[in-house]
């Protein structure tokens, strides 16, 4: 992520004269080089803009280069804000407004009308914002000392979201099946994520994979198989069926790399030429950052994929809400088979167990318990007729109280926010899916970041949710973003 840029523009004007603004530029070259020390993406000091041809200039950049993800936007003086109309309205990359100084005190000992006119955030910041606002544009708001930790955070976290939008118009997603059928929630506009998220969504039928499984050579098998032992226990004797699922895993990685697909969906009812629902397959390409999607679910594929990247390809992956226990107010989330090894806690045993339903062999698959954090986000998308909604609910993950060695998949267990009845009731009323990608690495703030990006309704349910409120908020929402066709 670090390849991608953020530009930071300062703003000013000349009416200060050149020995202002040659503090200006200083300025913000030393602040933009210490921020770039606490960012995903490199941030890197573009211009002081002191007229509408210098920021229509440095917005096209923004435009043109494809390793720009966006632009942070700084007031050091006054700017009067006429002259970034027709700048902002080129921009087609998330803006950042950052309300720092290049003091963090006031030098109240020696403050003069000199220093007034080259530090003047306070006032600058507003010209800005007026325009910003008045042009309808999206922004963010990060507000604080430039050294400021909290701020730097904020700031990070937001650099994060746009490397994922970036990411996100990249995203191409293969299907070897259509929606289970008579299933709703994994339905969804595909031409409407292509033009609103840039996701590539195309069908084939499973033979192809078919054709591809049957090329992949015993050599070929006996690599993988290495690379399993180095990281699993092989905790089965029937070797032959942990053998084919690596080679529907080369099959699948072959297939996927020679088209650009990081998103893959399978269905266990369409497997016809396979002779087993691919899950140590699945589960070790999640691993390497693939987004997966069960049942036909591209929504969920391509959302972990941009996840994913964004998390760094660690604890993140897709995750079903399985059973409850009602007495302690937890869920096991688990699947099928396919639940990312991301989520290991302890090392992945490769089992092989009969699938109790698709009728077919029974598959290889790893099995663990999952990790615990204190902070984490299941995320579901979903198609309300007229938009996607995306919703975001923290939550913790935690240990299985309890051993359960039965369980022939791997789980993770986790609470809701803001508490099991609210989290489950806020989740339900929102339509959320049984279907979410959840991460230990990605936070709220990140996912609605990505959300007001991709311009999309983000339905947030954390530790302030109140019910009545919310089922309020979802009513205004569903107008607004209803009144927006
Ligand atoms: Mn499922």
């Amino acid at each position: 992520m670090k390849e991608k840029i953020v530009y930071w523009i300062t703003g000013s004007q000349t009416l200060y004269g050149d020995e202002v603004l040659s503090h200006v530029a200083a300025h913000s070259e030393e602040m933009a080089s210490y921020v770039n020390g606490f960012m995903p993406v490199t941030v890197k000091y573009l211009t002081t803009c002191k007229s509408s041809e210098e920021i229509v200039s440095a917005m096209r950049k923004v435009n043109e280069e494809d390793d720009c993800v966006g632009v942070i936007v700084w007031c050091h003086t006054f700017s009067p804000a006429k002259m970034w109309i027709k700048g902002l309205s080129l921009l087609r990359k998330p803006l950042c407004h950052f309300a720092t100084q290049y003091n963090e005190k006031l030098p109240y000992e020696t403050i003069d009308m000199d220093f007034m006119n080259e530090n003047q955030a306070a006032h600058g910041d507003r010209e800005l914002g007026y325009i910003i606002a008045r042009m309808r544009l999206d922004q963010k708001v990060v507000v604080g000392y430039y050294k400021d930790a909290e701020a730097l955070k904020e700031l990070a976290s937001w650099c994060k979201a746009a490397a994922g939008l970036a990411f996100s118009k990249t995203v191409k997603v293969c299907r070897f099946s259509d929606n289970m059928r008579g299933v709703a929630v994994t339905e969804g506009d595909k031409v409407e994520a292509h033009i609103s998220l840039g996701w590539e969504v195309d069908y084939y039928p499973v033979g192809d994979l078919v054709e591809y499984v049957h090329k992949v050579t015993e050599k070929d098998v006996d690599a993988l198989m290495e690379e399993y032992a180095q990281k699993y226990t092989m905790a089965t004797d029937r070797i032959d069926v942990v053998r084919e699922q690596a080679r529907y895993e080369i099959a699948i990685e072959r297939f996927c790399s020679e088209r650009g697909y990081i998103g893959i969906v399978d269905h266990f009812g369409s497997l016809h030429g396979l002779g087993q629902l691919p899950g140590l397959a699945i589960q070790d390409l999640q691993s390497k950052g693939y987004g997966f999607g069960a049942e036909g679910d591209w929504k969920i594929a391509a959302l972990g994929a941009v996840m994913q990247y964004m998390a760094g390809q660690k604890g993140t992956g897709m995750m079903e809400d399985y059973t409850y226990d009602l007495k302690d107010g937890l869920c096991l989330g688990a699947h099928m088979l396919e639940v990312s090894p991301q989520f290991a806690q302890t090392k992945p045993e490769i089992q092989v167990h009969p699938l109790s339903i698709g009728g077919k062999g029974d598959p290889a698959r790893l099995v663990f318990e999952g990790i615990s954090a204190p902070e984490a986000v299941a995320v579901s998308m979903v198609d309300m007729g007229d938009r996607l909604r995306l919703i975001v609910q923290k939550i913790e993950l935690v240990r299985y109280p309890h051993k359960m060695p039965k369980l022939p998949v791997a789980g993770l267990m986790w609470k809701y926010q803001p508490n099991f009845k609210d989290g489950v009731a806020a989740w339900l009323l929102a339509g959320g899916a049984h279907h979410t990608v959840v991460s230990s690495e990605i936070s709220v703030r990140e996912m609605s970041d990505l959300g007001d990006m991709w311009g999309m309704e983000v339905v947030i349910i954390d530790e302030h949710t109140r019910i009545d409120e919310f089922k309020r908020q979802l009513m205004w929402s569903d107008r607004i973003f209803k009144s927006r066709l």
